[in-house]
């Protein structure tokens, strides 16, 4: 991939294209994979190259065309998230080659950008992985939602869905900092066992071989739940809000388990058990909190360096893998944070 001098051959970049819309879960036919000439810096330009790419389950609601806080992926278009690439060459003011960024990019291998929304980050003070996962955007969606919604207190009960993925692992040991019992839901048995080893969780649950799970979480949460941080919403959520206590706080992260979804599904109503119980539920998303950020960040850094926080991160390694890193989510694929690694 790199000029030869002299040469007059293209050299080419690869790039993934938004192919069409899934209906259910993805598939790879929704990607389309395409070559392009490799660009170059011009005035007032950084040419960046893509090391690690972050794959999410928001992404499938920018698939599609679903008012949402972030428009929509358009087809024939690169699709984006946030990467982790080395600038190899500047021509813009406050960048240099050599230079680690975080941004919300195209799946590009070579980019080019005017430094919008570029964040340079530092490769010495963690790895350059992290800044996606407990670094990034999942740290902080685990730190705000659970400091700024849920307000945990010593002793207090908390239940954590889509525990062992990158927001689920990082709030519960955030929860432990603060005192509580935790208690994980996840969908395996090697999952729950990590969940204990790793991140602190004092009971996990495997949802997928558990027939009554109102039942096992009232055994793991004998005084009921008073925080319930909630990353899939359907049926398991509605097991554990029928163990809610009185003034219980509920951050709404995500509802990983409707995104495929083809029609709205219906469930127990909620608003009674709210209402009898005082229950505070507030959905939220991580850019809300933006001003914070950087205390964010700042506290997690700090949890880290102290031994007080750990992360799990399965890493796949290769360009092409991106779109099925990205399908794999909705499979439970991954511990802790999902990444392609470029
Ligand atoms: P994860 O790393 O948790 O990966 C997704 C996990 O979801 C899978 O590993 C799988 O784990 C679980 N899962 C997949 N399908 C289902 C299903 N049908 N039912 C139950 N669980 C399922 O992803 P993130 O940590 O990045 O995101 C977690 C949640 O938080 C998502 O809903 C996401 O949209 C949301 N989010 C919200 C943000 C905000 O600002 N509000 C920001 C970031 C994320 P398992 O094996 O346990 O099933």
């Amino acid at each position: 991939m790199d000029d030869i001098p002299g040469s007059k051959r293209k050299i080419m970049n690869k790039v993934i294209l938004f192919n069409k819309r899934p209906v259910g879960k993805p598939t790879l036919e929704d990607f389309k994979f395409v070559e392009e000439e490799k660009p170059t810096a011009e005035s007032g330009q950084v040419l960046l190259k893509t090391l690690y790419v972050s794959v999410d389950p928001y992404l499938r609601g920018r698939m599609t065309t679903a008012k949402s806080y972030i428009p929509p992926f358009e087809l024939n278009k690169p699709l984006q998230s946030t990467l982790v690439a080395e600038v190899v060459e500047s021509k813009l003011e406050g960048f240099n080659a050599g230079d680690f960024i975080t941004g919300n990019l195209d799946w590009k291998e070579y980019q080019v950008s005017n430094g919008s929304g570029l964040n340079k980050v530092d490769a010495n003070a963690a790895s350059l992985s992290a800044y996606l996962g407990i670094l990034g955007m999942t740290g902080l969606t685990a730190y705000f939602g659970l400091t700024e919604i849920a307000h945990p207190k010593p002793g207090e009960t908390i239940v954590v869905s889509g525990a062992a993925g990158a927001v689920g692992s990082i709030v519960g040991q955030i929860a432990k900092i603060f005192g509580c019992k935790v208690i994980g839901l996840a969908g395996s048995d090697d999952k729950v066992a990590l969940l204990k080893s790793k991140f602190g969780y004092d009971e996990a649950i495997n949802y997928k071989t558990t027939e009554d799970m109102k039942a096992a979480i009232a055994a793991a949460a004998p005084n009921g739940v008073d925080i319930y941080f909630d990353n899939v919403g359907g049926e398991i959520s509605d097991a554990v809000l029928a163990n809610i206590n009185k003034f219980a706080r509920v951050p709404l992260c995500g509802a990983i388990s409707s995104y495929n979804d083809t029609e709205v599904e219906t469930g127990p109503r909620i608003q009674s058990i709210l209402v009898k119980n005082s229950v505070l539920m507030q959905g939220f998303i991580v850019s809300n909190y933006l001003p914070k950020f950087k205390e964010g960040i700042a506290q997690l850094s700090t949890w880290l360096q102290e031994g007080k926080l750990t992360y799990s991160e399965t890493i796949v390694d290769g360009f092409d893998q991106i779109p099925q890193a990205f399908i794999d989510l909705f499979d439970g694929k991954n511990n802790g944070k999902m990444i392609v690694k470029i």
